[in-house]
């Protein structure tokens, strides 16, 4: 049987005060870089397709020293399993939050 567990990012609409708070505290990065890497993705997927792995992203945390474990299990767990299904899954529910800049 299949458990469907709800996706953190999920709830993001709904938070606020206190709430938000704690759920940025619990991110692997900071608001604004996450922010980057979605503005940074869709760049480069307008430039290439995606090929179904993390690649973009992995680059995207290499290239700036981020905690890359920590940070694509939040990727995955939120169901981005690869770069597409991060803006595909995360960014939509992100930019609503917080704004497309
Ligand atoms: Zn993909």
């Amino acid at each position: 049987m299949a458990i469907l567990r709800k996706r953190e990012i999920e709830n993001l609409e709904q938070l606020s005060g206190e709430e938000l708070e704690r759920f940025l505290d619990s991110l692997p990065e900071r608001q604004e870089t996450v922010s980057e890497l979605l503005d940074h993705l869709e760049d480069e997927l307008y430039e290439s397709e995606c090929d179904h792995s993390l690649r973009l992203s992995m680059k995207f945390m290499m290239d700036r020293g981020l905690n890359f474990p920590k940070f694509t299990s939040w990727l995955n767990n939120n169901g981005g399993y690869c770069d597409c299904k991060v803006m595909e899954q995360i960014a939509p529910i992100w930019r609503r939050k917080f704004g497309d800049d």
